[in-house]
């Protein structure tokens, strides 16, 4: 089995994002940018299915600019087999890496698509939906467990409040949450490796996916400035401020 697993480069999660001054978007000059912390996952997760026999091979696939190739490396050097480079503006939509994803699955044939459950920088949470529904596969979303026995696969789902055990029909798109496993690191052999391993480069038009925006951003604001805090007295004070000022209680 095939396992896919697409990898977004976002800007990375130590660095404080700035709007640009014409409120068109966040600032992507000069920034740090790293492959997105769920689909670090998403890889751990198909190795983990690979090592244990279950997947013969880990295909990493990235849509975006020429700079998105580096995302792929990490993926290979944790030890993906081989990456797919789709050329694209880094700012495309979620509908239409689903789309391109969809062609991939169709050159591919893949067993399972391992998403991330969000990408951290435009927070959609709709990549893996929306390409479940395109393919008419099933799908288990927010994945902290992932069991795979034949036609079948066991998903425990984060939900709020609990945990939710499913079963699926294979072939599936799992997204996966943050509790699935630990990700590890590519140690300097295996980069030096990743580097020699295969990495095909595709348009959208080699895939015949339109791939133009359906959504206006209209602008983007940073969130509000907090108000500076203030120290109170005694007990009293602070019952009597909540209740009269604040108005919380
Ligand atoms: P989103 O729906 O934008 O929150 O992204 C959810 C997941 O979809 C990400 O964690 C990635 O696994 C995948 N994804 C989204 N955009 C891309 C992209 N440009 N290239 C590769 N994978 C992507």
């Amino acid at each position: 089995m095939k396992v896919l697993v697409p990898v977004k480069r976002v800007i990375d999660y130590n660095v404080k994002v700035r709007v640009k001054a014409d409120q068109s978007g966040v600032e992507l000059a000069n920034v740090k940018m790293a492959m997105n912390p769920f689909d670090e996952i998403a890889v751990e997760q198909a190795l983990r299915l690979r090592e244990a026999g279950t997947a013969d091979e880990v295909i990493a696939v990235s849509i975006g600019p020429a700079q998105n190739q580096e995302t792929i490396r990490t993926a290979l050097a944790m030890g993906a087999d081989r990456g797919i480079h789709i050329e694209a503006p880094h700012d495309i939509e979620p509908l239409a890496v689903a789309k391109l994803l969809k062609a991939v699955v169709a050159q591919e044939n893949p067993g399972i698509v391992l998403v991330g459950k969000q990408a951290i920088d435009d927070d959609c949470n709709q990549t893996g939906q929306m390409l479940a529904a395109l393919l008419g596969w099933a799908q288990g979303t927010f994945a902290s467990a992932l069991e795979i026995a034949g036609d079948k696969a066991k998903v425990i789902r984060e939900v709020d409040g609990g945990l939710e055990h499913i079963e699926i029909n294979m072939p599936a798109i799992v997204t996966v949450d943050l509790r699935l496993n630990e990700p590890r690191y590519a140690s300097l052999p295996n980069i030096m490796k990743a580097k020699k391993k295969p990495l095909d480069s595709l348009t959208a038009g080699d895939l015949g996916v339109d791939i133009a925006p359906r959504l206006t951003i209209v602008k983007v604001e940073e969130p509000a400035a907090r108000a500076a805090g203030i120290k109170v007295g005694d007990v009293q004070e602070l019952v009597s401020k909540l209740k009269n000022e604040a108005k919380v209680i």
